[in-house]
């Protein structure tokens, strides 16, 4: 599973120079996001200051990891690009096709029997182009991550939203869609907005039943779900150093919740800690050989008012538990006040389920504390009230639980011990009775609890909390209870009290693991068979996306012209569509099937304009498909917001849509466009989409001479015969504009390989 110490070193071997450049440009002390940053520049050394929340900058990250669903489209792409071998250490993670339901071993059997082609597809594409494979059982992405790959000062790219989670270990790490993955395993620079930094100075230390959990749902609680955005938060102060670094994992795991970029931490003495008890000494004593650069600048800290974009303190010493919820993770509850608030608003008191698990909370430290809690009820005579359940993180935090007793703890309280996976967090549970739809409450350890999110009953009511608070209203089976002043009645009748958790950092006898589940590609992989059966309908090799033709896009027919919102998640829908992640033709049947039509204000509804007759959005693009005829889809502001799934992008190319015309794009939708050869276009006067009537046939002029900054024209050619012309802008640069005459990205990468 080995870490790369060469690849380790070759970064920090380049620190001293790079932040050298970077202070005299910037010209003042910097944080230690903006050191990471500006030591992972695409082009090296730094030639200009970047204006933080505006320039577009090239990164060269020094990792990729991928999860199962979303690795899918990820190497199919990459396979595209005719590479031999992924260009920077890269892994995947079998972790969210695994369902929970009657306990660890079953329900992996069940998942690789269900899966198998995917997890073989996986397998064997990781074999052949030098990824690790991480199998299903091995633990979740993130965990794993930390456990194996995270090191301080390191810029790393996931294909989750929860990669931030490495931020735990003192890295810049940021989530992203499939097709960037693709691009930097294919050696290609990375971009992202220069990020806005948000400070975070922790004072006092945590005591009690306050966890590293709360001060996330604490910043949460102020920042909201949309605080973070296009900002990297960077924790600081004597209260940061005094967290463990699973810890701090929790906490950067969660800026996913406030929209952050990422979160991270400053290099200390628990980081160090960790990697050595991970098995790291070698990457723990580069780390020290370079500590001046894995922190700020000391004027940082003193003065962050003053370098930082917004500032928040938090008194770790005053924290209380809390609980976050429901439906939001935002919703900032102390466990005092949690009765009165449930009373008030209805939330069902009596709790059904207790889960501990997920990448933010599924470390042995989170279990040990959390077991602490079991242990007492035990000895109390106390009976859990609700049902129990845990997913451990990775099988190395499984197999050391089980050796010092943990799970056995666990078990005596009735819990489940389900697969180390994904399982309840990503709505892989099969929850008895969940389809009854009634109104119930559960408590988790997790990070997201949006309605429907766990079990798929919009009445569950889901709030978030530390793993020893799961446990403790798990036991009581009322969300009120707060365990810091109430007591429980025991078997025998008798009022008990539960003391605060104590817990272990790290295994006093170290980690242990016999088979971590970790496949080391081939050496040489170029005999590898990648293995997808041809009649699968969940996979589908992908074929290279035709070049341009070289001229003019004429008689172009109007698909859809989208009212209002429409987000990635209305032009390729997830729930039941994730199964086909990895086959285009299948999931390009959910083509804009969410998309309002402006016309007769319905979903999945457009008229074709060969019959007359109307009918669902991908049949009859499909019918345009068949009959060699192109087409456009029109759309109202910011296009395309939500994820960054290039499925939503993927769809129209394979399925014939030659353009998107909008009265303005989300960013990263816009270049996934670009990406696979599609036209991107907005209108230059943006009334100019009440011109665009329901028959109307397009041409897009101006292709022959298509440059950087100058306008295309459309020709409207309305069903009345008349016809008139509006101008469209773009923001193709030169390369971009060799993407789309290539008929896509990939098909320029292939072509330098050959
Ligand atoms: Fe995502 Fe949950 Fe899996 Fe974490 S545990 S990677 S949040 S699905």
């Amino acid at each position: 599973m080995a870490f790369d110490i060469e690849m380790i070193k070759k970064v920090y071997s380049q620190y001293d120079e790079r932040i050298a450049a970077a202070r005299k440009l910037v010209n003042k002390p910097l944080t230690l996001s903006e050191k990471i940053l500006y030591a992972h520049l695409w082009a090296g050394n730094a030639t200009e200051a970047y204006e933080r929340g505006t320039s577009y900058v090239d990164f060269a990250p020094d990792r990729v990891a991928m999860q199962d669903a979303t690795a899918q489209m990820a190497l199919l792409q990459f396979m595209q690009a005719g590479r031999p071998k992924v260009a920077v250490p890269s892994t995947v993670h079998c972790d969210h096709l695994i369902q929970a339901r009657d306990g660890a071993e079953q329900d992996l059997t069940r998942a690789k029997n269900e899966s198998s082609e995917v997890f073989n597809f996986l397998s064997s594409v990781s074999n052949k182009y030098g990824i690790g494979f991480w199998k299903p059982g091995a633990g979740i992405i993130h965990q794993v991550v930390l456990e194996n790959y995270a090191f301080p000062g390191g810029l790393m790219i996931g294909t989750d939203s929860h990669t931030v989670n490495a931020g735990g270990l003192g890295m810049i790490a940021i989530g992203v869609g499939g097709a960037d993955a693709c691009d930097v395993m294919a050696g290609l620079p990375w971009e992202l907005k220069f990020p806005k930094l948000i400070g975070v100075k922790l004072t006092g230390k945590l005591s009690g039943w306050a966890s590293p959990k709360d001060v996330i749902l604490k910043v949460a609680g102020i920042l909201t779900v949309k605080g973070g955005t296009g900002a990297i938060v960077e924790y600081f102060g004597e209260g940061a150093e005094s967290l463990s670094c699973t810890g701090k994992g929790t906490i950067c795991n969660m800026g996913a919740e406030i929209g952050a970029t990422t979160s991270t931490f400053g290099y200390d003495e628990s980081m160090e800690r960790y990697l050595r008890a991970t098995d790291r000494n070698e990457v723990a004593d580069a780390a020290n050989a370079i500590k001046g650069h894995l922190t700020a600048d000391a004027e940082v800290y003193a003065n962050p008012e003053q370098y930082f974009d917004q500032l928040i303190e938090i008194n770790l010493s005053e924290l209380e538990p809390s609980l976050n919820g429901p439906f939001t993770p935002d919703l900032y509850t102390p466990v005092s006040r949690m009765r009165e608030e449930a009373e008030k608003n209805g939330w069902p008191l009596t709790v059904e389920w207790g889960l501990i698990g997920s990448c933010t909370n599924s470390s042995y430290e989170d279990l040990s504390r959390a077991a602490s809690i079991a242990k007492q009820a035990i000895d109390k005579g106390l009976v859990t009230k609700a049902e129990f359940g845990i997913n451990p993180g990775s099988e190395q935090v499984r197999y050391t639980a089980d050796r010092d007793g943990l799970l056995k703890t666990f078990e005596d309280l009735n819990a489940t011990i389900f697969t180390n996976a994904c399982g309840p967090c990503i709505g892989m549970w099969d929850r008895k009775d969940a389809d009854k739809q009634e109104k119930n409450t559960i408590v988790h350890s997790f990070n997201r609890n949006f309605a429907k999110r766990a079990d798929g009953n919009p009445n569950t009511y889901a709030f978030v909390t530390s793993p020893e608070m799961v446990a403790a209203i798990a036991i009581s089976g009322n969300l009120g209870f707060n365990p810091v002043t109430d007591t429980l009645t025991n078997k025998n009748g008798e009022q008990v009290k539960l003391d605060p958790p104590v817990g272990d950092e790290l295994p006093t006898k170290g980690f242990a693991v016999e088979d971590a589940g970790y496949q080391a590609p081939a050496a040489d992989g170029s005999n590898v068979v990648v293995d997808v059966a041809p009649t699968s309908d969940r996979l589908q090799l992908l074929e290279p996306f035709a070049a341009w033709e070289g001229t003019d896009l004429k008689g172009l027919k109007l698909l859809i012209k989208a009212k209002g919102k429409c987000t990635t998640d209305h032009i390729s829908m997830a729930g039941p569509w994730l199964k086909y992640r990895g086959h285009l033709d299948n999931i390009s049947n959910n083509m804009l099937i969410g998309a309002v039509n402006y016309f007769n204000d319905n979903t999945d509804d457009v008229k074709n304009q060969l019959t007359g007759t109307y009918g669902a959005v991908p049949a009859t693009q499909r019918a345009y498909k068949a009959a060699g005829i192109g087409s456009i889809v029109v759309g109202d502001e910011n296009y395309g917001e939500g994820s960054s799934r290039e499925h939503a992008a993927m769809e129209p190319r394979h399925l014939g849509v030659r353009a998107v015309l909008v009265k303005s794009f989300a960013r990263i939708h816009e270049t996934n466009l670009k990406k696979q050869g599609m036209l991107g276009l907005t209108f230059a006067n943006k009334d100019d989409y009440n011109k665009i009537l329901e028959d109307d046939t397009i041409d897009i002029v101006g292709l022959t001479s298509f440059a950087p900054g100058t306008p295309l024209t459309l020709v409207l050619h309305h069903a009345d015969g008349t016809k008139e012309e509006i101008l469209a802008n773009h923001t193709y640069n030169k390369q971009q504009i060799e993407w789309f005459k290539a008929g896509g990205a990939l098909n320029i990468i292939r072509k330098n390989q050959g």
